[in-house]
């Protein structure tokens, strides 16, 4: 049994309590995008801007990755749309699994992802990114094949292009995503499935 006193101190407890839910759920929708759960490209940016303005005081590494995912527009001609957005959370699921917690992985928007690497030389991205080619690559998905009424497998391969903050040169954010975009490019024209560092 409670006071009345007691249940109003309670009340107002409870108010403070879903103010912090609420501002919480407003902060993710603002933040992350809706269907891969990885962060949105608002958010991308501003971090981005961050972390340059971070490693330039600190004099620290930072790389940026352009991921791509190679013929992607076949797999929603081939098994349609909504198995092609289920292939995007599972490779988003899968970027979000291999990166450490520091790091900033996005969806750049459609079918392209963005990595924001801190403390991260060029080396190391290499590394990560060739895990991540790996990895999707490895991924199996399944769909049920109508005419023969059987289960069906197809994978799907991704293009990687990266960057790193360099200290000598007065970098941008937008000089930062163009340098990762070349390099995926390089990768897309050299035979996709690729990582590709910009040089
Ligand atoms: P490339 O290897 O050159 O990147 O070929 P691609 O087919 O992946 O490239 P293209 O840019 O021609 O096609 C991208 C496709 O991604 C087309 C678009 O419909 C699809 N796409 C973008 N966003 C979504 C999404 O949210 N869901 C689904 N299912 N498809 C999407
Ligand atoms: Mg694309
Ligand atoms: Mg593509």
């Amino acid at each position: 049994a409670y006071t009345e006193d007691e249940k109003e101190y309670v009340a107002i407890l409870a108010g403070f309590a879903s103010v912090a839910i609420e501002n919480a759920r407003l902060y993710e929708i603002a933040t992350l995008d809706i269907k891969t759960k990885l962060f949105n490209h608002g958010y991308f940016q501003n971090q981005l801007i961050e972390e340059i303005e971070r490693a330039e005081r600190y004099k620290t590494d930072l790389s940026l990755m352009m991921l791509d995912l190679d013929h992607f527009k076949k797999v929603n001609d081939t098994y349609g749309h909504v198995t092609g957005d289920d292939v995007l959370i599972e490779v988003a699921q899968s970027i979000k699994n291999q990166v450490r917690t520091c790091d900033i992985p996005a969806r750049f928007g459609g079918e392209e992802f963005a990595i924001i690497l801190p403390e991260t030389d060029t080396s190391s991205s290499i590394i990560v990114a060739e895990r991540l080619r790996k990895s999707i690559e490895n991924l199996r998905f399944n769909v049920l094949d109508a005419h023969s009424d059987s289960d069906e497998h197809f994978s799907i391969t991704i293009s990687i292009g990266i960057t790193s903050f360099v200290h000598s040169v007065n970098m941008t954010e937008d000089i930062l995503i163009e340098r990762a975009d070349k390099a995926l490019y390089h990768a897309k024209q050299n035979g996709r499935n690729l990582v590709v560092l910009f040089e």
